[in-house]
C-alpha cells in the first residue's frame, strides 16, 4: 500500500504537520510528491500538497486521497524541501509557504454542493429550487435567498446532503484552429463536387489550396469576410478540420523587441563579470555583491553573465523591484534573449502569470526576469539569481510568509551550486557590512559609463525661501532651471514623495486634524470624489466646510500631491507640457507604457511624478531632475530613514545626464544641514554608511543586531496589552540575557479599523532558540487566536516598523 503525506490547507498551528492518506488503486501511479490533491478532512474536502510517500503509515483508518489536481508536480522536490525551510524561517505554517510559491490561479478554490437525496419528502420551496436536478450550487441556494433553517432541517432529516469540492480555479485559453482535413489533391476533387452556388465553401477550400497550414478561425473568417457557417458545414463534411489548441495569453503582444547584442564590456565591467563567470563556469555557489553607481553598467553585466549560463544550458532568475519592472527593463531582457524570457509582475492578470509561470514549469524558457515572487521559479538547472537594486524593501513579503527574497536567494543558490549577485548603487547595510568582512564577493563600479560626470546636486533650504516671501512648493532657482531646460528643449524629471492629491485637512482657527475616528491617523482630502478618506480602511467622508470642533470656516487641505504640484506648475509655467505619474494615472493597463513613450518622443517637458519615476527610467534627453519634498520620509519612525533617503536621492539623481548631455539635480529641503541629505548630493556611499553605521551600533541597530517585531492586535485595548505583556515576559525569560526586549509599546498607529495595536521588539545578536520559542508563543494563544479574534505577527528582520 502506498501512503501519502499531505499537507493540508487548513492554517493552523494545530493542523501544520502532514497526514497520512491512502493512495488508491486508480491513482496508485499517479500520485507524486508536490503535487496537488483533494482529500477529506473533517466533513470537508480540502486541497493538500503531497510532501512524500511512504510505504507504511503509524496510524489506522486512514481515509482515501479523492482526487488528484495536477497531472505532473507543480513543486519540485526542491521546492518542497524550500517551503519546509522557509515555513521555519518566518514561523508560518508550512501550507502558506506552499502557497506563496505557485502563482494565484493554482490557489484552491472551494465550491459547496447541496444534494437532494429524495424528492418526494422536500419542502415545496427546496423542490422549487432543485426542479428535478439531484445537485445544486450552494452559490445558487443563496442567490435564490434558500432558506438556512429549512436546509438544515432537510440534512438533519437526511432529505438533503452537503457535498465540499476542491477545484482548481486555472484557466487555459483555448483557441479554435481550422486546417485541412485531406491531402490536398482531395481538396481540388472536393472543390469540383460542390455545388456553384456554395460560393463561400468554394472560396475557403481555394484559400486552403493556397495556405494548407492551420489558421486561427476568427483570422480565416474576417480574412474570408465570411460567416461561421459555411466553415463549419465543410467541417460536417469531413474536408476540414476544427482543433482546440491551447495557446498563451501574451501580455507583451504586438510590442516588437529590437534584438541587442553583447557590447563590449569596460574595464570596470570585465572586472566585475570575471569572477561572476569563474563561478558559473565551476558551477560553484557565491554570493556577490556588485556596488555600481547608477549608470555604471550593471545591467549589462547581468545580461552577460546570463548568457554565459545560457552557454551551458542552464537557467537564470532575474529578480527586479515592482516598480521598476518597466517596459524599458523587460525590453532590455526580451532584446537580448528573446521568447526564451518569461516575465512576472503585479500588473498581470491572473491568467497571464499562470501562463508565464506554465511557460518556466515547462521549461520553454531559461530566463526569469520578475518581482519578489519569480524567485520561485520551477527551474531544475539554475546557473545564476541575480537581485537587481537589492536594498528595496519590496523584496521583503509583508504578510505570511515574510520572506526575504534575498535569503531565499542564497538558499537556491546554495542548493543549486551557482552565483548569486545582489546589485545596487545603494546596497543595504546588512549587505554592504557583509561585503566588507568578505561574506560576500565584493564587486565594485564606481565610474559611470563613459565617464560621464554623476550630476551635480545643488540644495535648496525651502526655509530661506520662505522667508524671502515665497509661499509656493518651488524654489525660485527650480522655477528658473525649468523655464531654461524648454527653451533648450531639454526634459525635466520632477519628483514628489507622495501620492495622489493626497493631503490631510487642518483648521487654521483652532489647529485640528480632521482623523479617521477608527484609526486615530490623519484623513485625506481626494480631489475628484471631494471626500477625506482613511488609507489605513474603508472609513470615508463628504469634505467639511467648516470645523467640528470650532466651527470656523477657515478649514483647508494642506500637504502636497502630484495632482497639486502639477496645478500649480501650470499657473507658473502654463506653456510647459507636463505629465503626471502616479498611481492613480497608471492604474489602467498599459498606462505606464504609454506615459514612457509619450515622455519620450518628447510629447511632453517635464515628467511628474512619484517613486514610479525614481527607478529604472533612462532617457537621453532628461537634464534636470528636480526632488521637491523629501523631509516627510526623512522624519518617518524607522530607524532607516537616513537609508532610506539616502537611496531614494541616489535613484532620483540617477536619472539625470545618463547620456550625451551634461545633467543637474535640485533637492528642495526645510533640513538641508541633514547629513543623508548632504552625503546623497556629494555620492559619498562610503562616507553615509560609516556616519550611520556608527548610530546604528550607538542604538543596537542592524547590521549589529538583528531585530524581531511581535505585533498583537484585538478589539480591546486591555487584551493586547495583557498579551503583549505575557509575550515580552516570556521572551524574556526563555532568550538569553544578552537579547534585548522591548515592549510592550504601541504601534506607532495605535488603532486601525477599530483593533488595538501593541508591540514587542527583540534585538538580538545570536539566539538560536527564538524560533521554537515563538513557535510555542503561537500555540499557548491557539484558542484566541481562533475563537476570539486575536492577531500575533511575527516579522523576522522588520522592513516596515508600523
Ligand atoms: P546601471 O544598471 O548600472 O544603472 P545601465 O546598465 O543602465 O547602468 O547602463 C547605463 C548605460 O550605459 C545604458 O544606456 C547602457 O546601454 C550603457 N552601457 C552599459 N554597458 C555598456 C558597454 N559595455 N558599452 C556601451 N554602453 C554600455
Ligand atoms: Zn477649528
Ligand atoms: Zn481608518
Amino acid at each position: 500500500m502506498r501512503i501519502a503525506k499531505v499537507i493540508v490547507d487548513v492554517p493552523t498551528s494545530q493542523t501544520n504537520h502532514s497526514f497520512d492518506y491512502i493512495v488508491p488503486k486508480t491513482l496508485d501511479k499517479l500520485v507524486q510528491p508536490g503535487m496537488r490533491v483533494s482529500v477529506p478532512f473533517g466533513p470537508r474536502k480540502v486541497m493538500g500538497f503531497v510532501i512524500d510517500i511512504v510505504e507504511q503509515s503509524d496510524l489506522d483508518k486512514l481515509k482515501e486521497i479523492e482526487e488528484i489536481l495536477d497531472i505532473t508536480p507543480v513543486l519540485t522536490e526542491e521546492l518542497l524541501k524550500l517551503g519546509v525551510w522557509l515555513a521555519d524561517q518566518t514561523v508560518s505554517f508550512y501550507i502558506q509557504a506552499f502557497q506563496a510559491m505557485l502563482p494565484q490561479v493554482l490557489k484552491a478554490k472551494y465550491k459547496k454542493e447541496i444534494e437532494a437525496l429524495t424528492f418526494e419528502e422536500l419542502s415545496p420551496s427546496l423542490q422549487q429550487l432543485f426542479d428535478g436536478r439531484s445537485f445544486i450550487d450552494f452559490e445558487e441556494f443563496q442567490e435564490r435567498d434558500g432558506n438556512y433553517y429549512q436546509l438544515l432541517k432537510e440534512i438533519r432529516a437526511g432529505h438533503a446532503k452537503i457535498h465540499y469540492k476542491v477545484k482548481s480555479k486555472e484557466t487555459k485559453k483555448k483557441v479554435a484552429f481550422i486546417e485541412p482535413n485531406k491531402e490536398l489533391y482531395l481538396l481540388e476533387e472536393a472543390l469540383v463536387d460542390i455545388s456553384n452556388h456554395a460560393k463561400k465553401q468554394k472560396r475557403m477550400i481555394e484559400y486552403f489550396l493556397e495556405n494548407p497550414e492551420p489558421i486561427e478561425q476568427k483570422a480565416l473568417i474576417s480574412k474570408l469576410d465570411t460567416t461561421p457557417h459555411p466553415l463549419n458545414q465543410l467541417v460536417e463534411k469531413g474536408i476540414l478540420n476544427k482543433k482546440e489548441k491551447i495557446i498563451y495569453r501574451n501580455p507583451y503582444k504586438g510590442t516588437e523587441f529590437e534584438r541587442t547584442n553583447a557590447l563590449p564590456l569596460s574595464d570596470q565591467q570585465q572586472n566585475a563579470i570575471q569572477p561572476i563567470w569563474e563561478k558559473v563556469e565551476q558551477e560553484e555557489h557565491q554570493n556577490f555583491l556588485l556596488h555600481g553607481v547608477t549608470g555604471s553598467g550593471k545591467t549589462e553585466v547581468y545580461l552577460q553573465a546570463i548568457e554565459k549560463v545560457l552557454e551551458k544550458g542552464k537557467e537564470a532568475i532575474v529578480l527586479v523591484p515592482e516598480i521598476s519592472l518597466t517596459p524599458q527593463m523587460v525590453q532590455r531582457f526580451k532584446g537580448r534573449f528573446g521568447s526564451n524570457v518569461a516575465v512576472l509582475h503585479s500588473a498581470l492578470s491572473p491568467g497571464e502569470k499562470f501562463d508565464e509561470w506554465t511557460k518556466i514549469h515547462k521549461k520553454e524558457v531559461k530566463v526569469v526576469v520578475g518581482a519578489r515572487s519569480a524567485i520561485f521559479a520551477p527551474f531544475k538547472n539554475i546557473g545564476i539569481i541575480i537581485i537587481d537594486e537589492e536594498h528595496e524593501t519590496s523584496y521583503k513579503q509583508d504578510e505570511q510568509p515574510r520572506y526575504h527574497a534575498r535569503e531565499v536567494a542564497k538558499y537556491r543558490g546554495q542548493f543549486h551550486q551557482c552565483p548569486v549577485v545582489l546589485g545596487s548603487a545603494t546596497p543595504i547595510f546588512e549587505s554592504y557590512a557583509r561585503a566588507k568582512k568578505g561574506v560576500y564577493h565584493l564587486l565594485e563600479m564606481p565610474s559611470r559609463m563613459n565617464n560621464n560626470q554623476m550630476p551635480p546636486v545643488e540644495i535648496i533650504d525651502m526655509r530661506k525661501e520662505l522667508h524671502a516671501g515665497n509661499r509656493t512648493m518651488f524654489s525660485r532657482n527650480l522655477l528658473e532651471e525649468i523655464r531654461e531646460k524648454m527653451q533648450s528643449k531639454q526634459q525635466v524629471v520632477l519628483f514628489l514623495n507622495r501620492r495622489g492629491y493626497s493631503t490631510f485637512v487642518m483648521c487654521r482657527e483652532c489647529g485640528d486634524v480632521m482623523k479617521c475616528p477608527a484609526c486615530d491617523i490623519a484623513l485625506t482630502y481626494h480631489k475628484s470624489s471631494h471626500q477625506l478618506k482613511c488609507h489605513y480602511c474603508d472609513y470615508q467622508m463628504p469634505m467639511v466646510s467648516h470645523c467640528p470642533s470650532c466651527s470656523s470656516d477657515t478649514i483647508r487641505y494642506f500637504g502636497t500631491g502630484t495632482q497639486k504640484v502639477e496645478e500649480s506648475l501650470k499657473q507658473h509655467i502654463p506653456e510647459a507640457n507636463i505629465i503626471r505619474m502616479d498611481v492613480d494615472t497608471t492604474r489602467r493597463k498599459g498606462a505606464h507604457q504609454r506615459i514612457l513613450d509619450q515622455f519620450a518622443s518628447g510629447k511632453a517637458d517635464i515628467l511628474l511624478g512619484t517613486q514610479m519615476i525614481a527607478k529604472g527610467l533612462d532617457f537621453e534627453n532628461v537634464t534636470l531632475v528636480g526632488v521637491l519634498a523629501i523631509d516627510a520620509m526623512l522624519h518617518l519612525p524607522d530607524f532607516r530613514s537616513s537609508e532610506k533617503t539616502f537611496q531614494l536621492l541616489t535613484q532620483v539623481s540617477g536619472r539625470a545626464g545618463r547620456h550625451k548631455l551634461p545633467g543637474k539635480v535640485i533637492i528642495q529641503t526645510y533640513t538641508p544641514e541633514h547629513y543623508s541629505i548632504q552625503l546623497a548630493s556629494d555620492y559619498n556611499f562610503e562616507q553615509f554608511f560609516q556616519q550611520e553605521m556608527q548610530m546604528r551600533k550607538n542604538f543596537h541597530y542592524p547590521p549589529y543586531y538583528f531585530l524581531t517585531l511581535i505585533n498583537v492586535s484585538h478589539p480591546n485595548q486591555i487584551k493586547v496589552l495583557e498579551v503583549t505583556k505575557m509575550i515580552c515576559k516570556l521572551l524574556y525569560k526563555h532568550l538569553s540575557d544578552q537579547a534585548t526586549i522591548l515592549g510592550p509599546t504601541p504601534s506607532p498607529i495605535v488603532r486601525i479599523n477599530n483593533r488595538y495595536r501593541y508591540q514587542c521588539m527583540v534585538k538580538y545578536k545570536n539566539e538560536p532558540r527564538q524560533r521554537e520559542i515563538i513557535q510555542k508563543i503561537l500555540k499557548y494563544y491557539y484558542q484566541d487566536i481562533h475563537q476570539n479574534d486575536l492577531t500575533i505577527q511575527v516579522d523576522f528582520e522588520p522592513y516596515q516598523l508600523m
